[in-house]
């Protein structure tokens, strides 16, 4: 997995997560529900557009628009292909598959 410096940009990932909360935006998973008290306020990041067609300017990242809060399972397949997977077509591919 490639973890981006945009995921580890610990200001925008806070009002990322502060907007969308904790739960995975693609399969809903919540690590608190999941893991009780030690999965609180925990998820990972994800950075919608890849990496390079920023500019490398991380300041002119939008938590909102360029971040998401998905699980590590999500993120995984997210990155599963070398061109990043959108959001939306991950939660397609999760909403076909799901039982
Ligand atoms: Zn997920
Ligand atoms: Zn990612």
């Amino acid at each position: 997995m490639v973890v981006n410096r945009y995921e580890r940009d610990p200001q925008k990932r806070t009002q990322c997560l502060e907007h969308y909360g904790y739960n995975c935006q693609i399969c809903g998973f919540s690590y608190e529900k999941t893991y009780g008290e030690i999965g609180k306020d925990f998820c990972h990041v994800h950075h919608i557009e890849p990496l390079g067609e920023q500019g490398g300017e991380s300041k002119n990242l939008d938590p909102i628009k360029d971040l998401i809060p998905v699980c590590a399972n999500c993120h995984e397949m997210l990155h599963r292909k070398k061109i990043a997977l959108k959001p939306d077509d991950l939660r397609k591919l999760f909403a076909a598959a799901a039982p």
